[in-house]
């Protein structure tokens, strides 16, 4: 079997699972203990601090440990919004958001607050202009991916944090960049980001952990309250195995960035050029979109009769994102493209790593060959 599901979750570096087993055997300790085990875990958290801290070029003050990016979105969000609320009830965010950003987002409008939902143009793309409008007086937060977790799409971040600031300097910027550190250059200080979300399983770091990075002088109000950990924003013992993992993960994914960027978007080029000569295959991933995320329809088809037909023949992908591949929808990321309702029902979305190699593409390329080939005859022309 081949994994091509790396948007998903990835294979933890071995030097990770060493340091979590080590980590839990040797360093047990609570750190808000004050013997010298206390101390000793304490210590360990602090020196992941200042490593998470260094790949982002950011104080470690500034970083919060989270149980992973869907806490991280919430604790952005729901914690600016509450905190905030004295200065406005207005959020700006986009049709293609993760749902850990846009349920929370359909979350607070519940409560009434009022949310602006960006479109995005045929390559998924917002327009900074569309920020620069929506941006009012009362905008509390912005908050737009960095990489769209279906197809790779890559928003022009640092067009959109000057639109923000221009706009409105108070309103606060949110970038969820799970799927993107690693991959793309991360440049935190030019988005104008004041707020950036990460997940460590998405970097082959260990699950849930993960890191919310709040500039200084921003508060948010705590979604969780007990102890003082986490300078009061995240109560409760801290992930210490998870945490050492995480910045040993962040390290290393910080300096092979330029070499995934090389290896797998050599992947993504060869995968997409061969779509291109596939007439009945439709690409929703573009050359210039993240370099591991390759979405593709084949309309008249469901998406899991395809999927299926991969994984006989050893390939293992995606539809949509594996947090919404278990409901019957078509995809709102693709509607939200201008994808037909079919397109967007028949995706599938194949990610890499750097783990895949130039023969397991040849092989996948063969695979899904044989598949729509197999299918083709199948496929209903009523959906289309
Ligand atoms: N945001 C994006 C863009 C993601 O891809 C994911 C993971 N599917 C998340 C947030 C949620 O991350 P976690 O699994 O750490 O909660």
């Amino acid at each position: 079997m081949v994994y091509w599901d790396h948007a998903a979750s990835t294979p933890p570096y071995d030097e990770v699972v060493q340091t979590m087993a080590e980590v839990m055997k040797k360093h047990y300790g609570n750190p808000s203990s004050i013997h010298r085990m206390g101390e000793d875990a304490a210590r360990l958290i602090q020196r992941a601090r200042e490593v998470c801290a260094a790949s982002l070029q950011v104080q470690p003050s500034e970083i919060i440990w989270t149980s992973g990016a869907t806490e991280g979105n919430n604790m952005a969000i729901k914690g600016a919004a509450m905190q905030y609320a004295g200065r406005g009830k207005h959020i700006v965010t986009t049709e293609i958001e993760h749902p850990s950003v846009y349920d929370t987002c359909l979350a607070l409008q519940r409560q009434g607050y009022e949310v602006t939902f960006l479109p995005v143009d045929g390559k998924g793309k917002v327009d900074p202009a569309h920020v620069a409008s929506a941006v009012r007086k009362d905008t509390i937060l912005v908050s737009i991916m960095h990489v769209n977790n279906e197809t790779g799409a890559v928003q022009p971040l640092e067009e959109i944090g000057r639109a923000v600031k221009e706009a409105n300097p108070l309103t606060l910027f949110h970038i969820d960049g799970v799927q993107g550190f690693g991959k793309l250059p991360v440049r935190l200080k030019a988005w104008k980001a004041d707020l950036y979300t990460l997940s460590a399983h998405k970097i082959r770091g260990p699950k849930g952990t993960g890191i919310l990075y709040k500039r200084e002088g921003i508060t948010l109000h705590p979604l969780l309250t007990g102890g003082k950990q986490e300078a009061g924003m995240r109560a409760g013992t801290e992930n210490i195995p998870g945490i050492v993992a995480m910045s040993k993960a962040m390290r290393m994914a910080a300096e092979q960035t330029e070499a995934f960027m090389a290896q797998v978007g050599a992947l993504r080029d060869e995968l997409l050029a061969w779509i291109g000569t596939n007439p009945v295959l439709e690409p929703n991933s573009f050359r210039e979109g993240a370099p591991h995320i390759v979405n593709l329809s084949f309309p008249g088809m469901k998406a899991e009769v395809l999927l299926h037909s991969l994984e006989e023949h050893g390939a293992l992908v995606s539809t949509k994102s594996a947090c919404s591949s278990k409901t019957a929808e078509p995809s709102r990321v693709l509607l939200a493209m201008g994808r037909s309702g079919d397109a967007a029902s028949s995706a599938i979305r194949i990610s890499m790593g750097m783990t895949n190699t130039h023969e397991e593409l040849q092989q996948l390329i063969s695979a899904l060959n044989a598949a729509v080939n197999r299918l083709q005859p199948l496929r209903q022309e009523g959906m289309k």
